[in-house]
Formats: structure tokens, sequence, C-alpha cells
């Protein structure tokens, strides 16, 4: 059995840390670098990589590992660029990959430049070894994910289909532990939202500042915006969500159980996860039930001493599985009233992993009940968006698991996105054992 010892484990160490220390905050991304970075190093191994620019300085590169052709391919996918960082709240400078408190310090750590340093490592490893694959092995470092992919894998997938077609892919979305009321748990993601970032236009009648009036413009909208904060949207309980719940239940004292179970109550549901002891996991859970809409960029006039006569707000809205686009704006009309006019920006639908029962889960489930068999493995519905929007596209069966561990005390959902991100080196030292496990595993020889 091929495992990762310490020179594959040392090689994700640094790799993560060199990552870091290249700033990809998009904008502008400026992914170009990392993916020349992670090709000479696939090079190094014997691999053939491209390095591809969808726009001037997008990089994204993408190298496959030959397997014997008996299955079609797996994809190891991670995004290259970063969210923004503010500096001074950092105790640790953000593009240092310092090592302190035994973690790897900086923007991307978690959130994603440690599945490509994990995955590198690994197809690097196979191609030095020799070791003979069932499916070709495929790794696609892809830029622009957190702006919304267009210059990354949408791009692939539109004008590369040949390079990362595939019947499987792994990437974000899952593979980290959460930890309520003392028990344990990995998620797998296996769904996520769709987006539908709406704006809403209110009319109103124009006048001068010195005389107030009550019909105007930005007095309608602020009314429709304070109702949507008061209301938000429907829940709608999906099967990855009502898994997620159930399997989280599952080890949960007996008093407990059934008030989780109430949290897909439609009705009672806020009221519950309100009163929840954890209320890190309550928020995601909310967004897991229901369809949201967030005010985000709010615009009206420009002289104070002038009541103008249009005001607009983008709503980035999130619609669950099963929803429609229509379904979701007749819901956000509703809220907001017959006065506001909806123009639809941008939507991409939800993704359902479809059946949820593959090999790839098999190989999953198997690994990590071996490896932690304390804690299980429960489904995720992903309340953002990933990549898996675009490779969904070729019809690829996309999970959610990019393999971390947490220690008790950080919560992977405080640092992503957020100030101090870091990761635990002996989580990633962990997450590339669990990563070479799954992949041998499924795509080996057995
Ligand atoms: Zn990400």
């Amino acid at each position: 059995m091929f495992v990762a010892d310490d020179a594959m484990k040392d090689h994700a160490v640094d790799l993560c840390q060199r990552l870091i220390r290249i700033n990809t905050v998009n904008p502008p991304g400026d992914e170009l670098e990392v993916a020349e970075l992670l090709a000479a190093e696939l090079r190094d191994a014997g691999l053939e990589p491209v390095v591809l620019e969808s726009a001037p300085g997008r990089g994204n590169v993408v190298a496959r590992l030959k397997g014997n052709g008996t299955k079609r391919p797996l994809l190891l996918t991670a995004h290259l660029d970063v969210v923004e960082v503010d500096e001074s709240q950092w105790r640790y400078p953000p593009f240092s990959g310092e090592i302190a408190e035994g973690c790897i310090w900086g923007r991307g750590a978690i959130d994603m430049k440690n599945m490509a340093a994990m995955s590198v490592a690994l197809m690097c490893r196979l191609a030095r070894d020799g070791v003979e694959l069932e499916r070709d092995l495929i790794f696609a470092g892809v830029a622009d994910e957190e702006a919304g992919c267009e210059f990354g894998s949408m791009w692939l997938v539109d004008n590369h289909r040949e390079l990362v077609d595939c019947e499987f892919a792994l990437g974000e979305g899952g593979g980290f532990n959460i930890h309520l009321a003392g028990k344990e748990f990995f998620t797998v993601q296996v769904a996520e939202k769709g987006v539908c970032w709406v704006k809403a236009e209110v009319r109103g009648e124009p006048g001068h500042g010195s005389m107030p009036r009550s019909d105007s413009a930005v007095i309608k909208l602020s009314e429709a915006i304070a109702r949507l904060g008061k209301q938000g949207l429907k829940a709608h309980p999906t099967e990855a969500m009502k898994d997620f719940v159930a399997g989280l239940a599952s080890l949960q004292p007996a008093a407990i159980r059934p008030l989780l179970k109430q949290a897909l109550n439609a009705k009672l549901g806020p009221s519950i996860l309100k009163r929840l002891p954890n209320q890190s996991i309550a928020r995601p859970l909310m967004a897991m039930l229901h369809n949201t809409a967030s005010p985000t960029v709010v615009r009206a006039g420009s002289k104070t001493n002038v009541i103008p006569s249009v005001a607009t707000v983008e709503i980035d809205g999130r619609m669950l599985p099963g929803q429609t686009q229509e379904q979701f704006l007749a819901e956000l009309q509703a809220v907001m009233g017959d006065e506001v006019e909806l123009t639809v920006m941008r939507s991409l639908p939800p993704v359902v992993t479809e059946p949820r029962e593959s090999a790839l889960m098999d190989a999953i489930l198997g690994v990590m009940a071996e490896r932690e068999p304390d804690a299980p493995v429960v489904p995720y519905l992903l309340p953002g968006f990933t990549d898996a929007k675009a490779f969904t596209k070729l019809g690829a069966r996309w999970y959610g698991f990019a393999p971390v561990k947490m220690p008790k005390d950080i919560r992977f959902a405080d640092l992503f996105h957020g100030h101090n991100e870091r990761i635990p080196v002996d989580g990633l030292r962990w997450g590339t054992e669990i990563l070479t496990q799954i992949v041998t595993r499924f795509a080996g020889v057995s």
C-alpha cells in the first residue's frame, strides 16, 4: 500500500509556505507566478504541466499523471487566488508563510493553497515512484475562484475542456472538522447553493431636500431592505441538510437530538438555531436551510439637498438545491414589495452530487472510518459556491473534500476568509496522508 511518508509531507508543508508567500489577492489575482511555481515542481517530477493564461497575469496550471486507462480520470483541484486581508488585524504577516504556534500563517493557508500543496506533492511522488493507476489523475490549479471563476475553472471548462474532462472531482467545500457539544465531525460537500445576484431599484418622486416626502425612492427602498432584514426568505429543507443534521444528531445526547431535528422545521427552525450552544454553527445552518438575500451595495442621490428619484441596492442572493431562479425571485419580490424592480445581474444554478454514493465516496468514508473512527463524516451543503459550478458542467461528480484537521480551539469557519488564517502543521500533514490514502484507494490498481 502506498502511503505518504515524511518526505512527501515535508514537501506539502514547504510548498504551502511558498505558495502563501506569493500574494494572489483577487482582485487582481495575479496567479501566474503561483501557477508557474507549481508547474516547475510538477516538471521536476517528470510530468508535463501546462500553464494557461486566461488573461494577462491570470495563470492556471494543469497536469496529468497517466493511468492505465481502465477508468475515466479523477481531478484534484484547488483555486490559487485568495481574498483580501486587513494586515493590521493579523498576529503574523499574512503573506509570510511563517511557522509559529504550531501553524503555518497566511492568507490561503486553509482556502486553499493547502490543497494545491497537498495535491502537487502527491502527484509528484506518484510520478517519481511510478505508481500504477487505473485512472488518469489530473491536477488543476485555477485562477479567480474568489471573484466568480470567470478566469479560472469556467474559462478552462469552456476553452480547454479536453485537459480537465473527468468523471470525478475532489476540491473545496468540505474535509474539515467541526465540533458540536463535545463531539467531532468531518464534512464532505455533496451540494452547494446557487447564486442569484440581483439589482433592486425603486423609483419615487424627486424634490427639494428642505421639504421631505415619505414616498421618496430612498425611503421606500429603506423600508424594503428593512423588511428583508427582518423576515428573510423561506426555509426549504433539502436531502443534504436532513442527512447533515441526522449525522450531527447521531452523536448528541438524547436531550439535544430532538432539538436538532426540529431545526429542520421551517417555522420553528430559526428560533431553535438561535439557542444552539455553538453559534458559529448556527449561522451556516440557517444559510443551509433557507434561500438567502444579503443587501450589500446601496446607491442613491448625489447631492445632500436633492431628493433623488431612483435608489438601488445590490443583493447577494443564494438559492437552495431544488430551487429555480424564478422561485427565488418570487420570494424576494414578495418580501421587498411590488414597487421594487428586480434585475438579475448574475445567476449560477445550485449543484448537487447525484447519486451521492460512489466508489470515491466509499473511499472517503472508508479511509476516514479507519483513521478517525470517533468522528463521523457528514454530508455538507455549502452555502457559498466553488469551482464545482464549472467542473460539474463537464458531468463530473464533485466531492468537496480538501482534508484538514483543526484542533478543538481553532474553528475552520472562523479562519475561512477571516483574520489570522492559518493551518496547523500537523493538520496539513494529516491531510496529506488522508488525501494520499483516498486517491490511491480509489484510483490505484487493486
Ligand atoms: Zn476557497
